[in-house]
């Protein structure tokens, strides 16, 4: 079981170029075993190939859940002699995210936290990796994660994200190109070698887990018990499926965003979008000192 997933683990990374000798990588590690693992085989990866690893850890401000998974994603990395930066949300946008959602029901946004939440991690992850001079930045996404952002762009006909989906997305300037090395093994398997490994990982469940993201996760789960494979299967059809999209996707000019500087395809990003909206306007412009 170890070396299956050690083995598949540098299939993709090799199979698709995820990275490239001497490149200095960064990998986003929240504490969970996904980010855990993908980090100890990463490490390896790097020792082998003479990549640089630095690990990112993004505190969003989610009381009684974040603070130990930080500790955790900060002991591996020490473990492992690999740089670690913590990258909040209270430095950066000048509020957790607890404070966040507070904001977005007075407001009567409608928006729930995961989207702040997902929006806002994507935005300051891919700051901090540039900042830290990374070639690519690494998240621990699985097998079951993919399929269901698969599903989940299917369900909100997002046609734009669909595309975007795959083991590596290399955007445009002003994006550190994401690399998934996980993305074709199940998150079982994912677990099973952390404990087999003897990883200290966070196993705790975030206090806003809900909505449509665990309902297709749900369902998934279910088709997978009683119709195995089904995930791969989800996977290996969108992979065929992904090339002939191309053409529908609308190609779009990349700007600066006039509040932050981020890159945006519009006149405003999507993070100072969402933080308007909030009363909250202000982003750190540079988040780790160098
Ligand atoms: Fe963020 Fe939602 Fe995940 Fe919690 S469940 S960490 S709020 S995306
Ligand atoms: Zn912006």
């Amino acid at each position: 079981m170890i070396k299956s997933v050690e083995r598949r683990f540098w299939h993709a990374i090799n199979e698709n170029k995820l990275v490239s000798p001497g490149e200095r990588v960064a990998v986003a590690v929240s504490g969970g075993k996904d980010s855990v693992v993908c980090m100890h085989l990463l490490a390896n990866y790097c020792r082998v190939k003479r990549c640089e690893l630095v690990a990112i850890t993004v505190d969003e401000g989610i009381k009684g859940y974040r603070e130990e998974s930080l500790l955790i994603a900060r002991e591996n990395a020490k473990m492992l002699g690999i740089e670690h930066q913590v990258v909040s949300f209270k430095k950066a946008f000048g509020s957790t995210l607890d404070g966040m959602v507070k904001l977005a029901i007075k407001k009567r946004t409608g928006l729930n936290p995961c989207t702040y939440c997902g929006v806002l991690r994507r935005s300051i992850l891919n700051q901090a990796a540039r900042e830290l001079g990374a070639h690519k930045l690494a998240t621990g996404h699985n097998l079951d994660d993919e399929a269901q952002a698969i599903m989940l762009n299917y369900i909100r006909a997002d046609l734009s994200r669909l595309y975007r989906l795959g083991p590596s997305y290399s955007p445009l300037e002003g994006f550190v190109p994401r690399i998934k090395p996980l993305r074709e093994i199940p998150e079982k398997e994912v677990a099973l070698y952390a404990l087999l490994k003897g990883m200290n990982v966070h196993l705790g469940v975030c206090p806003y887990a809900s909505g449509i993201h665990t309902e297709v996760r749900d369902f998934l789960n279910k088709l997978e018990t009683n119709h195995p494979n089904s995930k791969f299967m989800i996977l290996r059809m969108f992979e065929q499926i992904k090339p002939h999209l191309k053409v529908a996707v609308p190609g779009f000019e990349m700007k600066k965003c006039e509040n932050c500087g981020e890159p945006t395809s519009s006149r405003l990003c999507k993070t100072c979008e969402l933080l308007q909206d909030i009363d909250l306007v202000n982003r750190q412009k540079n988040l780790i000192s160098l």
